[in-house]
């Protein structure tokens, strides 16, 4: 997707701190952190949402899953994160290509959302 920053950012186009890369995807630090520990993870393929995944996409989901606590202990938070992919206009996703957030330490992030 030629207008895609993530994609930008796998091409090496955008610049990013990388975290962690390997053949399916790519790990680097938000630009704007909400938390010390703050790492998106994405797939170099570009996929757009988790609304819009394939079968064929399991396997990178499951990358993505898997890899977290590994960088979530590198950078800094080895005692617990939290996963985070917004999805679409009700899950408040701003950049329309896969993402799932790490965010951690070393304090504990909070509770999980307002409840109504
Ligand atoms: P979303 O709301 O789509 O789940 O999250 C998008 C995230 O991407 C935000 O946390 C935002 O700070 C981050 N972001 C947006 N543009 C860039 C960028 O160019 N580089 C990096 N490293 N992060 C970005
Ligand atoms: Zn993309």
């Amino acid at each position: 997707m030629s207008d895609c920053i993530f994609c930008k950012i796998v091409e090496g186009k955008i610049p990013a701190q990388k975290v962690y890369e390997d053949e399916n995807i790519l790990a680097f630090n938000d630009i704007n952190p909400a938390r010390p520990v703050h790492v998106l993870v994405i797939p170099k393929k570009h996929i757009t949402s988790l609304a819009t995944v394939a079968a064929e996409d399991t396997p990178v989901l499951g990358k993505m899953l898997a890899t977290a606590n590994g960088i979530a202990t590198a950078q800094g938070s080895p005692d617990g994160f939290r996963v985070i992919i917004n999805t679409g206009r009700v899950g408040n996703q701003e950049v329309p290509h896969l993402h799932l957030h790490i965010v951690g330490g070393p304090d504990p992030v909070g509770p999980m959302l307002k409840r109504i």
